[in-house]
């Protein structure tokens, strides 16, 4: 029997999971899927090794009051019952923040799990759903080695001016710095880098993922020099629901002025800012690439003029630029927005080759294009799944 690696994504209203052998040589995961609008209507879905889906549906009786602990926890009841292929031999999971302690992955212990919870004031949103994961793996199988992987860690490699924000010192020190994230995504596409641009991939790129989330990473030597996120995920880009960089003056207008208090205010740029606070249509690119509303128009060009624009600040950050990759889903998906970045990036030497954009070829670039622009896929899961490897 072959062992297997339990890869646990917990995010906000999902969970990916899958499945994957712990020798690498065995290939790709065994089973995968995901359990999505957690918190409203949860669904299920899974493929097998071959990407058919399978005809189940795990989540009878469970409605959008089940939180992600009883989801893992019936996630788990499944899995044990059936046989793909192997034992569970460790669990691997995405944890958002890991401090400026995490800067790799770790072995769950009691103390490392204490370390965790102290992290849940700095990303309230995100860390406890990656905790409650971590606590129903070590209800149901208390004996599995668990690993915990860290959006922050690849950041901490940063120059220290990159991660300071300009406030009174004693603040800096007592950890309000610039942390940054997703970073599992960043290590998947620094590891394939090679393989699509050679000894380019060392040079200075810049990756934009681009999802619901969406942030940009400065790379030199595939180290992250800067980032576009950073105390908190709300930070840089335009994204689905979050506003991205704002004027710190809004905030205090809209509690001095408009009545709101501080909940209502969070609840405004993490939830109904971006591109549908801007379009008044939705979050999703999909269904505003497909409107006529005038709005949903200019959601979609301030995405992309903000997009342009922080990409120059990482330039200015490189001192300079071989590369760009696209990843997540808009940037993988929508040659609309690449194309609409990459218009205003013409003054770096960006030339895109219209037909490889449309059919989504991995490089988009034209041959004489002073800048390498790559779409890469990206696999955060694999990542996991390696680090879990690495540490049993
Ligand atoms: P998450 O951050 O939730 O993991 P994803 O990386 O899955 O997000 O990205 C979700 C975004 O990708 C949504 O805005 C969705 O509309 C967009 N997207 C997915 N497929 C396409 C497509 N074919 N064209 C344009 N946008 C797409």
């Amino acid at each position: 029997m072959t062992d297997l690696i339990l890869v646990l994504n917990a995010g906000s209203s999902s969970i990916k999971f899958a499945l994957h052998p712990a020798s690498p040589e065995e290939g790709g995961p065994t089973l995968a899927g995901e359990i999505g609008g957690i918190g409203s209507a949860p669904d299920f879905r899974a493929a097998d090794a071959g990407g058919a889906p399978l005809d189940v549906n795990i989540l009878e009786g469970m409605d959008g009051s089940a939180d992600h602990g009883g989801l893992v926890s019936r996630l788990l009841d499944w899995l044990l019952a059936g046989d793909w292929g192997g034992c569970i031999a460790a669990a691997g999971h995405r944890v958002v923040h890991g401090g400026r302690r995490f800067d790799r992955p770790v072995l769950i212990d009691d103390t490392v799990m204490t370390s965790l919870e102290e992290l849940v004031p700095l990303a309230p949103q995100h860390q406890p759903h990656s905790l409650a994961a971590i606590r129903a793996v070590a209800a149901r199988l208390p004996d599995l080695r668990q690993v915990a992987c860290f959006d922050t860690a690849i950041h901490r490699t940063q120059p220290r001016l990159a991660q300071l924000f300009a406030l009174p010192r004693h603040l800096s020190d007592a950890g309000i710095i610039r942390y940054g994230f997703h970073g599992l995504s960043y290590r998947y596409i620094a590891k394939v880098l090679p393989d699509h641009l050679g000894d380019r991939a060392d040079g200075r790129v810049i990756v934009a993922h681009l999802g619901n989330g969406a942030s940009m990473c400065a790379m030199k030597a595939r180290q992250s020099v800067a980032t576009s996120m950073g105390f908190t995920p709300l930070d840089g880009l335009m994204m689905g629901r979050r506003s991205g960089s704002i004027d710190p003056g809004v905030l205090f207008h809209l509690q001095e002025s408009n009545g709101m208090d501080v909940a209502a205010v969070r609840q405004m740029l993490y939830r109904e800012s971006g591109l549908l606070g801007v379009s008044g249509i939705s979050n999703d690119m999909r269904v505003l690439e497909a409107s006529d509303d005038a709005n949903a128009k200019e959601a979609i060009d301030l995405f992309c003029y903000r997009a342009a624009l922080e990409l120059g600040s990482l330039v200015a950050a490189l001192g300079g630029l071989d590369a760009i990759v696209f990843t997540a889903g808009i940037g993988q998906h929508s040659q609309t927005v690449r194309r609409l970045i990459c218009d205003r990036l013409g003054w770096l030497g960006v030339e895109i080759d219209q037909a490889a954009n449309d059919g989504h070829s991995a490089r988009i670039s034209t041959p004489g294009s002073k800048i390498d622009v790559l779409v890469i896929p990206t696999d955060e899961e694999a990542v996991i799944a390696e680090a879990a490897r690495t540490l049993i």
